[in-house]
């Protein structure tokens, strides 16, 4: 698909209508692959997200959404569904326009996952069951006890960059089907395919106020939401360090939250794994889409028996890599996001060869305009801040281990818990890293991508609450007690 050259400018998505931000003002939003500007969006100021809150609470009194009844909210978001399959070139194209990501990857990966997402939580719209438990009798009297699953109301969502329609659709769809109104703040570097979406919500039928989309800076518009008081739920998704201040601001509301943050996770790759088959698993945890996923595998933790072969396979894999146009479908790596992302990577990949590890390949930015980082492989140990911190960017270290003990130890010693990859035949070594491994998730003998029909989420430093399963929808409801004598 050739990249569109011309994108009109964008305003917010309030109470069902497009409006400039208080003052008129804007932002530009850039290519990552020279720069350039892509079109102008506006800058919604906190009296912006003001009204989009005012706007969200009286749909969700008034519009008649969450009275719908599940069925025909379904009815809606599977409409919804069909339309973002029907534009899915277009959106992929516009997050490989803000985001550098490949064209390929959106259409193939993120669209068709984001699509899912909206049929499975339309799908749950009619079964959100409440349970009935009957009581033993008391004073020869009867008595019932119910749970009624109730919306939430207002709830709030902050999203970030690097996969947007996808995560964005992990809080919007579960909470529109439960029958909430949502106020959505993009990412400042990857708003465009929100603001479509507001569109395709509009078309299917989604009543004017109950999806809003408040793009601007986080310090800002993201603040400003963080911190409204007219919020039953925030839903972030991002970085730890902003995540804790969404915990600042719900501490003192007592409001829900949903924290995912970020990672990382190790690859564990025992004795007796199948590398031939773990390989281009490996090389997809440290360099797919940049390295810039939050269940990226840059941990590489090997055996001593394999580790000088994973080390020459996984830089071979690197070197193979055709770094260049997102929209080509021959290039492996486009851009990371932005000069701060290329900054902050380089800073690591200098500052892991001071440390002592070992450069085996890339660890250069490439010579041209734009934000092109080469993929890096390190041999190294723990201790090291490329192998403690979240780099995201392309830059694997490789650590040796002896036992199955060290293994695990290793991997859990982090202040991160969102995922973790285990390469082995061996049912028993699996299930023992399984249950020992202290994280959200662990993927045997593939390093993927969550389902959404089970959670998604992280421990510890990863954050707080799940997305994507049964647990995705309930997270978006209240469930009420109700206790009966007759
Ligand atoms: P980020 O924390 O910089 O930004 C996330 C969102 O928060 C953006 O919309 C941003 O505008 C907003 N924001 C920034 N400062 C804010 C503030 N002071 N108040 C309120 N909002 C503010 O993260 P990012 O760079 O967009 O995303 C990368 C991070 O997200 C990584 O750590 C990654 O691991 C994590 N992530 C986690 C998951 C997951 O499922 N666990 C998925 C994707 C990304």
């Amino acid at each position: 698909m050739p990249a569109p050259t011309q994108l009109p400018p964008r305003d917010l998505w309030i109470g069902g209508e497009w409006r400039p931000a208080t003052g008129g003002a804007t932002y530009v939003s850039r290519n990552p692959v020279d720069d350039t500007p892509i079109t102008e969006i506006a800058d919604a100021q906190p009296e912006d997200v003001d009204a989009a809150v005012r706007a969200a609470r009286t749909a969700y009194e008034q519009s008649g959404w969450r009275e719908l009844g599940g069925a025909e909210r379904g009815r809606v978001l599977f409409a919804a569904a069909d339309a973002i399959a029907r534009d899915a070139e277009y959106l992929s194209a516009l997050e490989t326009l803000e985001v550098g990501k490949l064209y390929k990857d959106g259409l193939f990966g993120d669209l068709p996952a984001a699509v899912a997402t909206f049929r499975y939580y339309a799908g749950f719209a009619d079964k959100l069951y409440g349970t009935t438990v009957q009581l033993p009798d008391y004073a020869g009297r009867h008595r019932l006890n119910y749970t009624l699953r109730e919306p939430l109301g207002v709830v709030g969502a902050i999203t970030p960059w690097n996969n947007p329609i996808v995560v964005a659709g992990w809080k919007i769809a579960p909470a529109l089907a439960a029958g909430n109104a949502i106020v959505v703040k993009p990412p400042e570097d990857a708003a465009l395919s929100l603001l479509r979406l507001a569109e395709i919500l509009h078309e299917a039928g989604v009543p004017a106020g109950i999806f809003n989309v408040v793009p601007g800076l986080g310090e800002t518009a993201g603040a400003a939401l963080a911190a409204h008081p007219g919020l039953d739920k925030l839903s972030f998704t991002g970085s730890p360090e902003v995540g804790a201040l969404m915990q600042h601001h719900a501490g003192g509301q007592f409001r829900k939250v949903t924290l995912e943050l970020g990672g990382k996770n190790p690859q564990i790759v025992f004795p007796d794994a199948d590398l031939d088959g773990a390989m281009p698993f490996i090389a997809a945890g440290n360099f797919l889409h940049q390295g810039q996923v939050c269940a990226a595998g840059t941990r590489v933790y090997v055996h001593d028996s394999l580790v000088d072969d994973v080390v020459e396979r996984l830089a071979a894999h690197a070197q193979g890599i055709t770094l260049g146009d997102p929209f080509d479908d021959a290039v492996g790596m486009g851009p990371v996001i932005n000069e701060a992302a290329l900054t902050k990577i380089m800073g690591y990949v200098d500052g892991g060869s001071a440390e002592g590890a070992t450069l085996v390949t890339g660890g250069k930015r490439q010579d041209r305009e734009g934000w092109f980082v080469e993929p890096t492989v390190f041999r190294g140990s723990q201790d090291l801040a490329i192998a403690r911190d979240e780099i995201f960017g392309p830059v694997a270290t490789v650590i040796p281990f002896s036992t199955p003990d060290e293994a695990i130890e290793l991997a859990n010693d982090t202040h991160f818990g969102l995922n973790a990859i285990v390469y082995t035949e061996s049912l028993n070594l699996a299930q023992r890293a399984a249950r020992e491994l202290q994280v959200g998730n662990v993927w045997i003998n593939a390093f993927g991508i969550p389902d959404l029909t089970t959670p998604w989420g992280g421990r510890a430093g990863s954050g707080l609450g799940r997305e994507l399963g049964p647990a995705g929808i309930e997270a978006y409801t209240e469930e009420k007690t109700v206790q009966m004598m007759f």
